[in-house]
């Protein structure tokens, strides 16, 4: 005779290497979902180490070692990462009504639409946020006409507090802060004025500002003096003229005075004048990491030297950030960064299910900037797996 438990925990070992779940007849499963023998890297949990996940009703119901396979469905995450559902806080997921879905199969389980729109179309963003599967919710461009070819606030009557005000008034729901793209190419000689013009939108309703940093006409630190807590720099890593770094590559000091004083430092990988190895490189060595890792996604993304979020994450791994650290930049650090994802960015038990399956690959990879440089790296992350809301999704 062997008892139910006993028949339990002998058929668990058995049950994960055949990838099915175990459940007896006429009896409900314990769980809905198990992710069985994965490296569980969460941050905000302190953890880095072998063990099963638990799903139960949308949220996790245990993290620990030899949860068995008493569950609906089970996925074998053995040799695999599994880390809570990534944020991506700088994307430009709303551009099209296929993005939520296609960055849901990157692991992306929580995205911000960074400044696609203005006040003028803004219905256009929040339409895609509102039928995305995962969360996602939108900056609105200070530009009222979103962006522009010829530059968002080239002409300043553009940058218009009060349209934005007023679009922000009638979506509070979708509209979480106010983006400003400060660079030459986009704001002229309006930089400081289009960032005040954002700031006075955004503070009404005390919401966040996310500037778009690099070849400003304004030196950064004349820039910075606008930033307060909780505001974002995106493409911390952009080149000069006015990058983050001086003439001799020391962080200057207003920059580390900005991060005291609760200003985020976001990657914004992009395509164009926002990454180049040698920065990254002179920005790594200070230990100045990146508070969040974001992609500056688009439907191309796939096709550029973006990717995805994982390959995005891995090309810090060469400049002596942990797998655990980098995590964190795009889990528990981007949860913090907008309240909406309160709860989220974490496996702790009774938070909202929503979890990465990545693969950290050896091997020999390449690794583009915006300036056709490239890196070789042994790492990369690949997207595996992503469970919302404690369902698989069907890549
Ligand atoms: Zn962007």
């Amino acid at each position: 005779m062997v008892s139910r438990r006993q028949f339990l925990s002998s058929a668990a070992s058995a049950a994960m290497v055949a990838r099915a779940p175990r459940v007896f007849a006429g009896q409900a499963a314990r769980y809905d979902l198990i992710i069985g023998g994965g490296r569980v890297i969460d941050p905000s949990l302190h953890l880095d180490a072998v063990r099963d996940v638990a799903i139960s009703g949308g949220r996790i119901a245990a993290v620990r070692a030899n949860i068995g396979s008493d569950a609906a469905d089970i996925i074998d995450a053995r040799g695999k990462l599994v880390v809570p559902g990534l944020i991506d806080i700088h994307t430009h997921t709303a551009r099209s009504a296929d993005g939520p879905a296609l960055v849901l199969r990157d692991g992306v389980t929580g995205w911000i639409d960074a400044g696609s729109q203005g006040a003028d179309h803004i219905a256009d963003t929040i339409a895609v946020a509102r039928s995305s599967p995962q969360q996602g919710r939108v900056l609105i461009n200070i530009g009222r006409a979103g962006i522009l070819p010829e530059g968002d606030t080239m002409d300043l009557a553009r940058a218009d507090a009060g349209a934005a005000r007023d679009a922000i008034a009638k979506n509070r729901d979708f509209i979480v802060g106010v983006k400003a793209r400060l660079s030459r190419d986009v704001a002229g000689s309006h930089d400081y004025e289009v960032l005040r013009h954002a700031q006075e939108a955004a503070k009404a309703f005390n919401l966040p500002v996310m500037i778009h940093m690099g070849q400003t006409m304004s030196p950064l630190p004349k820039l910075l003096e606008l930033l307060e807590r909780g505001d974002i720099v995106t493409h911390m890593f952009a080149p000069p003229p006015n990058s983050i770094i001086d003439d001799r590559g020391q962080i200057l000091p207003e920059v580390t005075a900005a991060r005291r004083r609760g200003v985020w430092f976001d990657v914004g990988n992009g395509v164009t004048g926002h990454m180049r190895w040698d920065v990254v490189e002179a920005i790594m060595k200070q230990k100045f990491w990146p508070d969040t890792v974001s992609t500056d996604w688009s439907t191309m993304s796939p096709t550029t030297g973006v990717i995805d979020l994982p390959n995005c994450m891995s090309k810090l791994l060469n400049y002596g950030m942990s797998a655990s650290q980098i995590v964190a930049c795009a889990t528990v650090n981007a949860s913090r960064v907008f309240p909406l994802f309160k709860n989220r960015g974490t496996l702790k038990v009774g938070a909202p299910a929503d979890v990465a399956i990545l693969e950290l690959r050896t091997g020999t990879f390449e690794f583009q900037d915006n300036y056709n440089n490239k890196i070789a790296s042994s790492q990369r992350l690949f997207p595996s797996g992503t469970v919302l809301a404690g369902k698989r999704v069907q890549g």
